[in-house]
C-alpha cells in the first residue's frame, strides 16, 4: 500500500485540529482555577474568573468601537494589569497587539503608530507628555484610551475621552470572542530598538506564541503554585512570552510598575514570589542594592536572565544571595528565549565560580525550538564544535517571527538559506552548548585580530572594585581599533585608577585584548537593560 492510501480519509477536522493560540490558556485556567489569584497589582487581587471576564469585556468593548480582525491596537504602559489583559483581549479578536516601549521619545512613538497603522492607542497617564506630543506629530485621528492607574505618578493627565476602566464597563463579560481563524494569524507587533536605523516591526503569530510560552513554562519550571514577578517589561518580546506562560500553568502574575531593588525585594517577600525574569543589569542592581533596600530570602527564588550576556561574576553573586539562575538567550525575532543553558547534574560537583562560567554560556535550544547552529554566515557550513571556531548563531523552528512588517528585504535577509540569522557571533562547544562572543557589530578588530568585547567585559566584572563594565572599539591609527573600557565602580569602592584596571586585564587576558583606554562613570542603558554601546562608541571616538 502506498503511503497516500494509508492516510486517505484521515484529514483534519474541527475535532482533531484547533489552531494553537495562547488565548486558550486563559480560558482553561479560568475554568480550572476560577477563585485563584491570577493578577496582583498593589493591594488589588484579581481572581482567574475576573481576569477572564475583564479580558472578555475589553475585547467586546473594542469590537463595539470598531476594532476588527487584522487591526492594530497599540499600548504604552508599564507592567500593569491593562497591558497583561491586552495580551488576551486584542488577539482574541483576531487583532494585533502593538506593545510599545514607554521610554521611546515622541518621534519614536509616532513612527511606530504610523508604521504599524494603529487604530487605537491605550496609554498610561504617566507617559502623557511624550504620547501627547507623538499624537500631534502623527496628525491623524486615533481612538485614545487612558489607563488611569491609582499607582501612577501624579499628575495623571488624560489624552482621550475614555478611561480603560470605563471601556471595560461598556463590554460584555461573557463575550464569545472569535479567536484566530488560523494559527498563522498575526497577533503581536513588536518594534526592535532600531540602533542601526529605523526600528523594524517584528510580527508574531498565535502558533509561535503558544509554543514559546509552553517551552518557557517547561524550561523555567512554572507550576500552578508559581508566583511570577513582573520585573521584565511586558512590552519586551511580549514579556518573553511569560504573559501567556504564567497563565498557562494557572500561576499568579505580580505586576510592578517600576524596576527598583527595594520594591523588588519587598514584592519577593510580601507575595512569596517564586519566579522572575530580568536582564543581567537588573540582577546587578539587586546584587549591589543598598543594605536598607535588601531583604534576605527565606527560600530559593528562581530567576531567569537574558537579553544581554550575564557576566559569570553576576551569576555567582546571585546564587550566593539564594537565587537560582537560569540563563536564557533570544531576540525579539524569536519571541524572546530561544536557547537556555540547560542544567547538567555533573555541574553540581563544580566550584561556584566554575559552575557560573558554565552557566554563562547561551546553551542549547529551548524544548520548543527545532534547531540551533553556529555556522558561516554565507555558506551555512557549521563550525567545528571546539569552543574556539567562530561563526554566526542561527535558529530554525516554529518560534521565529513571521517576518518584519512591510519590510520584505529585511525579512528575506534574516531568513536567507532557510535559517534565521541572529547577527550574534559565537562558538560551539564539544558538549553541544553555544556561547556568544559578540554581536557582529560589536566585535573589535585590532591589528587584524578579532577581540570579543564580552570576553574583556567578563574579565572586568571579576575585578573586585568593578560593578559594571562595557567594552567598545576605539579607532586607532596604528591598530585600526583598540578596546576602550567604560567602567562603573561599586558604591564604596577603594580608589581605582585606569592603570589598575589595565594591569588587572594584562594579568588575565592576552595582551592584544587589554583595553588601551578606561573611562569611569555610569553606563547609558535602554529600558530593557542593555548597555547602549553605540553611545559609548561615539564617546570613545571623541576621546
Ligand atoms: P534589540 O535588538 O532591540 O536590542 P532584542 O531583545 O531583540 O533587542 O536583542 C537581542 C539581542 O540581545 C541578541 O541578538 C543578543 O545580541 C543579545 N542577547 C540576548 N540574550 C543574550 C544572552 N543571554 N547573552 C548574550 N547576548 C544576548
Amino acid at each position: 500500500m502506498v503511503p497516500s492510501e494509508l492516510c486517505s480519509g484521515l484529514d483534519r477536522n474541527t475535532a482533531n485540529y484547533v489552531p494553537l493560540s495562547p488565548i486558550q490558556f486563559l480560558e482553561r485556567s479560568a475554568l480550572v482555577y476560577p477563585d485563584k489569584v491570577a493578577v496582583r497589582h498593589g493591594e488589588r487581587a484579581i481572581a482567574y474568573r475576573e481576569f477572564e471576564s475583564r479580558c472578555r469585556r475589553f475585547a467586546s468593548a473594542l469590537a463595539q468601537r470598531g476594532i476588527c480582525r487584522g487591526d492594530t491596537v497599540a499600548v504604552i504602559a508599564p507592567n500593569v494589569p491593562a497591558l497583561l489583559e491586552a495580551h488576551y483581549a486584542v488577539p482574541a479578536l483576531g487583532a494585533v497587539l502593538n506593545a510599545l516601549n514607554h521610554r521611546l521619545d515622541a518621534r519614536g512613538i509616532a513612527f511606530c503608530l504610523e508604521h504599524g497603522q494603529a487604530k487605537a492607542l491605550i496609554t498610561d497617564s504617566e507617559f502623557a507628555p511624550a504620547v501627547g506630543e507623538a499624537l500631534r506629530i502623527l496628525g491623524r485621528e486615533l481612538m485614545v484610551i487612558d489607563i488611569d492607574d491609582p499607582l501612577a505618578a501624579e499628575p495623571r493627565t488624560r489624552l482621550g475621552k475614555l478611561t480603560y476602566e470605563e471601556l471595560l464597563a461598556e463590554g460584555d463579560p461573557s463575550f464569545a470572542w472569535p479567536g484566530p481563524r488560523d494559527e498563522w494569524d498575526s497577533m503581536c507587533l513588536l518594534y526592535t530598538s532600531g540602533t542601526t536605523g529605523d526600528p523594524k516591526g517584528v510580527v508574531y503569530h498565535h502558533r509561535g506564541a503558544y509554543l514559546n510560552a509552553l517551552g518557557n513554562a517547561l524550561a523555567f519550571g512554572l507550576r500552578p503554585d508559581s508566583v511570577y514577578l513582573w520585573t521584565l517589561p511586558m512590552f519586551h518580546c511580549s514579556g518573553w512570552t511569560y504573559t501567556w506562560a504564567v497563565t498557562a500553568v494557572g500561576g499568579t502574575h505580580v505586576c510592578l510598575r517600576r524596576v527598583d531593588p527595594a520594591l523588588i525585594f519587598q514584592a519577593l517577600r510580601d507575595h512569596h514570589v517564586t519566579h522572575l525574569c530580568a536582564a543581567p543589569i537588573v540582577l546587578n542592581l539587586l546584587v549591589h542594592a543598598p543594605p536598607h533596600a535588601r531583604q534576605a530570602l527565606d527560600r530559593v527564588v528562581e530567576v531567569a536572565t537574558g537579553g544581554a550576556a550575564p557576566p559569570s561574576a553576576v551569576i555567582e553573586a546571585m546564587e550566593r544571595m539564594g537565587f537560582r539562575v537560569t540563563h536564557l538567550y533570544g531576540l525579539t525575532e524569536s519571541y524572546g528565549p530561544a536557547t537556555l543553558c540547560a542544567w547538567q547534574e555533573a555541574w553540581s560537583g563544580m566550584s561556584l565560580t566554575e559552575r557560573a562560567r558554565m552557566m554563562s554560556r547561551q546553551g542549547v535550544p529551548m524544548p520548543t525550538l527545532a534547531r540551533v547552529m553556529v555556522a558561516d554566515s554565507e555558506t551555512h557550513v557549521p563550525v567545528v564544535r571546539d569552543g574556539v571556531s567562530m561563526g554566526e548563531l542561527m535558529l530554525r523552528g516554529n518560534t521565529l517571527m513571521k517576518g518584519y512588517l512591510r519590510n520584505e528585504r529585511a525579512t528575506a535577509a534574516a531568513f536567507r538559506g532557510g535559517w534565521y540569522h541572529t547577527g550574534d557571533l559565537g562558538v560551539w562547544h564539544a558538549d553541544g552548548y553555544v556561547e556568544i562572543k559578540d554581536r557582529s557589530k560589536d566585535v573589535i578588530i585590532s591589528g587584524g585580530e578579532n577581540i570579543s568585547s564580552l570576553e574583556v567585559e567578563e574579565c572586568l566584572y571579576r575585578h573586585p572594585q568593578v560593578m559594571e563594565a562595557a567594552v567598545v572599539a576605539r579607532p586607532d591609527a596604528q591598530w585600526g581599533e583598540t578596546p576602550c573600557a567604560f567602567v562603573t565602580l561599586k558604591p564604596h569602592a577603594a580608589a581605582t585608577t585606569a592603570d589598575d584596571i589595565i594591569a588587572w586585564c594584562r594579568e588575565h587576558l592576552a595582551h592584544f585584548k587589554v583595553p588601551r583606554s578606561v573611562v569611569f562613570g555610569p553606563l547609558p542603558k535602554t529600558s530593557t537593560g542593555k548597555i547602549q554601546k553605540f553611545l559609548l562608541r561615539e564617546q570613545a571616538r571623541a576621546l
